[in-house]
């Protein structure tokens, strides 16, 4: 046992070591994936070292490498070390972490780092709660369902829920799983910044009331994966209290920002949300899967899922002491906290909110060095730490087709080189290039090497 683990945590302290001098992509077909590994399950045993050899050599090197320094797509996962080794702990341990009972130091953790989370976005620390989940989808998913319980009981047939059109997709998954119909969903178009349009909200719920529906809940984005936009939190929690709305938000991906000084201003009104999800396994660093849900008033999200079946009888605690089975869907629950907490007491806070400083000044720097080139225009400027920009030099005469097509080409080649994971997105019609910076380890060098691999494969093509 010790000298297997000894050789897996080499191999883990190698990868942290060594991984910028490594590919960020890789690429790989069904066809390739199956010759390697497709196989009927094998009666017989094999060395453990050997199957542990074979998949350092094979299933590691077959994955993106997202905490790569040159990995700026799609969400990068930096993660960090003292986490990798916590969650090597839940593992090993394997610490059940539904109920008090089953261990109620697990529960405290849990307990300690949402108050942790609660007081960093200014929600209420006695009457708040919360709930780690598997990431930002399923924290999205247990908003709209506590959203439902509390403001339509079990009637949800003339419910409307509000997003916008650059909400994540997540949201509407959510919504689909819940049964609701098409009709109940009004996805309102989005300004020229991509922030939720007020006017339009409010157009859509007084026609929503005049027709007889229930406008219950809003998902209201405080940094879209897309641009990393913030909706305009005060204005729509003004909202939401006048019309007795549901307010979510969505900070899975921009919510950490908070601990910047410059996020913080930009992130105003986040504490005005009844539900908040923020997603630890993007911007706080954490390794997968880590999200939360963060709500206003803990006995909402009890009141939702509790169940009693009579087998778990004898695990009730006293009303302090909390079940986390009884906060969400998850009975058996692996130990998330753990890592949050070791790597907060580790590092300190403050180490947080150096390296979230860092990504967000490093995106202005990379849109102030791109305003500068005669070859690239911005097509989003750098909010909390998200850039679009799409090569487009001056004094040429493409055509918006040939733009799109050259940035799609752009971004293929580079994917192909594996000298970067630098893909595209869509705004207003238009394919962008897209480099999302919540990597510490990304340089300004780093982004400076890439712009200029892209220009050179950019005058290839264009002269193709
Ligand atoms: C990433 C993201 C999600 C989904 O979170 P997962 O952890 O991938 O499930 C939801 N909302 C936003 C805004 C995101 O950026």
């Amino acid at each position: 046992m010790r000298s297997y683990g000894y050789a897996v945590v080499d191999a883990i302290v190698e990868h942290f070591e060594n991984q910028h001098t490594k590919p960020p992509v890789a690429v790989a077909s069904r066809k390739e994936m199956d010759s390697l590994f497709l196989e009927a399950a094998p009666e017989k045993p094999s060395d453990a070292n050997e199957v542990l050899q074979f998949v350092l050599d094979n299933v590691m090197t077959k994955s993106a490498i997202v905490s790569h320094p040159k990995s700026y797509s799609f969400v990068p996962g930096p993660s960090n070390y003292i986490s990798t080794m916590a969650d090597t702990l839940a593992t090993g341990f394997n610490i059940f972490s539904g109920g008090w009972v089953a261990s109620p130091a697990a529960a405290e953790l849990e307990i300690v780092t949402l108050q942790w989370l609660l007081k960093i976005f200014g929600f209420p620390q006695k009457k708040g709660g919360g709930i780690f989940t598997s990431g930002g989808s399923m924290a999205n998913l247990t908003a709209i369902v506590t959203a439902r319980r509390v403001k339509c009981g079990d009637d949800f047939s003339n419910a409307v829920i509000y997003l916008s059109d650059q909400a994540h997709s997540s949201n509407i998954k959510a919504i689909r799983i819940l049964g609701f119909r098409k009709e109940q969903i009004r996805i309102i178009p989005t300004d020229s910044e991509f922030k939720f349009s007020v006017n339009k909200l409010k157009n859509a719920i007084a026609k929503d009331r005049i027709e007889g529906m229930h406008p219950f809940c809003l998902v209201a984005t405080a940094g879209t994966t897309n641009t990393g936009t913030v909706d305009p939190l005060s204005a729509l929690s003004k909202i939401c209290k006048e019309e007795d709305i549901w307010f979510h938000i969505d900070g899975a991906y921009g919510g950490a920002a908070i601990l910047a000084k410059d996020g913080k201003q930009l992130l105003k009104g986040v504490n005005k949300a009844d539900s908040l999800t923020v997603d630890p396994h993007k911007w706080f660093f954490q390794p997968y899967e880590m999200g939360c849900l963060l709500v206003k008033n803990h006995k909402w999200l009890k009141s939702t899922f509790t169940e009693k079946p009579e087998y778990l009888r004898d695990v009730e605690g006293n009303e302090s002491e909390i079940n986390f089975y009884d906060h969400g869907v998850q009975l058996t629950r692996r130990f998330r906290a753990l890592k949050f907490y070791m790597s907060i007491k580790t590092f300190g806070l403050k180490s947080f909110r150096k390296a979230i400083t860092y990504n967000i000044d490093l995106a202005e720097r990379a849109e102030k060095h791109l305003r500068k080139s005669k070859n690239w225009e911005i097509i989003s400027p750098a909010t909390l730490a998200v850039i679009n920009f799409r090569f487009n030099p001056i004094g040429n005469s493409f055509s918006e087709k040939k733009l799109d097509a050259l940035n799609q080409r752009i971004s293929e080649k580079v994917i192909q080189s594996e000298e970067a994971l630098l893909v595209t997105t869509v705004l207003n019609g238009q394919v962008v290039l897209r480099m999302c910076l919540i990597n510490p380890r990304t340089t300004f060098e780093n982004i400076k090497e890439t712009l200029a691999v892209c220009e050179s494969f950019a005058e290839i093509l264009e002269t193709a």
